[in-house]
């Protein structure tokens, strides 16, 4: 296999536990990795990507805890949307947008709420958003969520 970096031949590879790049939190349990012997160049082999995207985001919908700036990002880029489109649909500036997602202001709770029930809505669970509410209603800062997830069964499941 040839190197995308310095385009020589001879990466090894073997299968390692490593963090997913959009969420460093999250865990890639048992996945193949590349490495470069002449550059240092990593690849991870991520099979099936949307199905990783949806059992984190749906892991996320559930987090005990505000979500962060990169889980705001990750979930709103699952959801297929732009920044602009969220600044549009949320009647706030672009740039406060980008504020939440580098963390230099906190995701606003409403906002975090939005983005969980548009996640779920994805998949309908009747009456799941009324549920959640009380129990978000609760949120204390926990830190980013740490998952552990393995591709099993041509789909990813949360790994002990
Ligand atoms: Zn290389």
């Amino acid at each position: 296999m040839k190197c995308i970096a310095c385009g020589r031949e001879g990466m090894t590879s073997a299968r390692e536990d490593h963090p997913f790049v959009d969420l460093p939190d999250v865990t890639l349990v048992d996945v193949l990795v590349y490495r470069c012997q002449s550059c240092g160049e990593v690849e991870v082999e991520i099979p099936r990507p949307a199905a990783l995207s949806r059992t984190v985001a749906l892991a996320l919908v559930e987090k005990a805890g505000p979500l962060d700036a990169g889980e705001f990002r990750f979930l709103r880029k699952h959801l297929d949307l732009s920044a602009e489109e969220v600044a549009r649909y949320l009647a706030v500036d672009k740039a406060t947008v980008s504020r939440w997602e580098n963390g230099r202001t906190p995701v606003p709770i409403a906002v975090d709420r939005v983005a969980r029930g548009l996640v779920r809505d994805l998949e309908p669970v009747p009456g799941w958003f009324r549920a959640a509410l009380p129990r978000l209603a609760g949120l204390h800062e926990t830190g980013p969520m740490k998952l552990r997830v393995r591709n099993e069964d041509g789909g990813w499941a949360l790994a002990a």
